[in-house]
């Protein structure tokens, strides 16, 4: 009986494979219920985070903005700046390492649930449905040859998935131009060269990707499919088919004499990669959980235990370990320690942020100039750059091997987030004994709270 239910089921599965186009059928289930819950809470936050108005020092700006053309970047009451690219560099380290830690506890859920390769798939996928039908519906389609029907039908599912591509191309232009000042332009086709690029290729990248490409790339052009595997060991959970408690399959289920899988192929109807899970681990698998969706209903009407594809590590399916396995083993708590490690320097990176950056540029067009009154100047450019969001004033004093002082101002204001250059004469008196060059340091606090100080070296020049 084997080899014709084998041929059976291939023959249906073919259909599903058809040169090479995946039509996953929908399902119902608990996995199911968290992807959407995944697509409406990313979405929610992408689509919407970028309209948020954010008051800082009375005015009123996007509350996340990179701000390229300004070098900076805002986040809600915290403004980044290229020199706090360590403390980003630390933040993706972290999240790098929370994804590979996730990676080992329970293989690719971010591929699964995350992803947003995995997420616009299926919004594009769900819209595919609702404009040609099922899966079946989908697959007669594709077979039929154009006429004014089919015709009418791809000319409104693509038109939406343009659309939506587009607002979504506009979505993330305006994370980096404010969104309320990208529509009009969008609106009148005045976008600057910059914007219009990015919108015209993120528009391309996204229905390409998310509309045609789709299950291609997580299979042959993402590179994480390729070396996660590294990160798997025996204790880590995949989706995995129970392959003692299957097997033998059979459409003719009898107790003691065939294993639990009636061979109905529903699993990988609904595999959107439109693989079988029976056939063990494999890389193209985004451990989505469909599939246990899908089998855990064929188990509820044969009236055996759900189950049979589940969640497990290879220690469980060989009986080695009982659910849910070894939690902490050596290369989790690497992984764990790494992270703790990473996320503490992340967060004291932010804390030690200084909320004042210095630099200081000697004026090299005129090295020492002497005076009427015997004393010997140079003149330097500092530029203060005040990170608060509130405007402040910094006094500026100076120190070295010198009896050396500041001629003229040495306080200034500065505008809240923003930098300012002023310049600044140094005198010290003619004839101290000292080489050409010596080094010195300004030390440039702010007026109203001491502890925001920046100390800089720099030199002066005596002849
Ligand atoms: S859904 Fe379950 S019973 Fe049906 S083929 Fe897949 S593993 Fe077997
Ligand atoms: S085999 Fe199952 S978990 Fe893996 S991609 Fe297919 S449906 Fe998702």
């Amino acid at each position: 009986m084997g080899k014709p239910v084998s041929k059976v089921r291939e023959a249906k599965l073919e259909l599903y494979r058809r040169q090479g186009k995946i039509h996953a059928r929908e399902v119902e289930g608990r996995f199911n219920q968290l992807r959407w819950g995944m697509v409406w809470f990313t979405q929610i936050i992408f689509y919407g985070l970028c309209w948020l108005p954010w008051e800082s020092n009375g005015a009123v700006r996007q509350a996340v903005l990179f701000d390229i053309a300004h070098e900076k970047l805002y986040f809600f009451d915290l403004v980044l700046w290229p020199q706090d690219a360590l403390l980003l560099a630390f933040a993706l380290i972290t999240a790098a390492t929370a994804l590979f830690l996730t990676t080992a506890l329970a293989g690719r859920l971010f591929c699964g649930f995350a992803c947003p390769q995995t997420v616009y798939t299926m919004i594009f996928s769900w819209i595919e449905a609702r404009v040609e039908g099922d899966h079946l519906a989908r697959l007669k389609l594709d077979q039929r040859p154009m006429d004014a029907q089919k015709l009418g039908l791809r000319l409104l599912k693509h038109g939406i998935w343009a659309v939506l591509a587009g607002w979504t191309a506009i979505t993330f232009v305006g994370y980096f131009t404010p969104i309320r000042e990208l529509l009009p332009t969008v609106a009148t086709l005045s976008t600057g060269p910059w914007e219009a690029f990015w919108l015209i290729f993120y528009a391309a990248f996204t229905y390409i990707q998310a509309g045609l490409a789709r299950e291609a790339v997580c299979q042959h052009m993402c590179p994480y499919s390729r070396f996660q595997g590294v990160m798997f060991d025996p204790a880590t959970r995949n989706v995995a088919y129970d392959h003692p408690r299957g097997e033998p399959r059979s459409l003719r289920r009898q107790a003691g004499t065939t294993g639990d899988c009636i061979d109905c192929g529903i699993c990988v109807e609904v595999c959107p990669t439109g693989i079988d899970i029976r056939d063990g681990l494999q890389y193209q698998c985004i451990n989505c959980g469909l599939c246990i969706d899908a089998c855990d209903q064929v188990m509820d009407k044969i009236g055996a235990p759900r189950g049979l594809i589940r969640f497990a590590s290879e220690n469980e399916l060989a009986g080695r370990v009982a659910a849910p396995g070894m939690l902490w083993r050596p290369r989790l708590a690497v992984y764990a320690g790494v992270l703790v490690v990473v996320a503490g320097l992340t967060a004291w990176t932010l804390d030690q942020r200084s909320l004042l950056r210095v630099d200081v540029l000697r004026d090299r067009g005129a090295l020492a100039r002497e005076t009427a009154d015997g004393q010997i100047e140079n003149a330097y450019t500092l530029k203060l750059a005040n990170i608060a969001d509130r405007p402040r004033r910094f006094i500026v004093t100076v120190d070295g091997p010198l009896t050396l002082k500041i001629v003229g101002d040495s306080e200034f204001a500065v505008a809240a987030g923003s930098l300012t250059p002023v310049s600044i004469t140094v005198s010290a008196p003619v004839g101290e004994q000292l080489p050409g060059i010596v080094p010195i340091r300004f030390a440039v606090a702010a007026a109203d709270d001491p502890a925001v100080r920046v100390g800089e070296r720099s030199s002066f020049a005596l002849r």
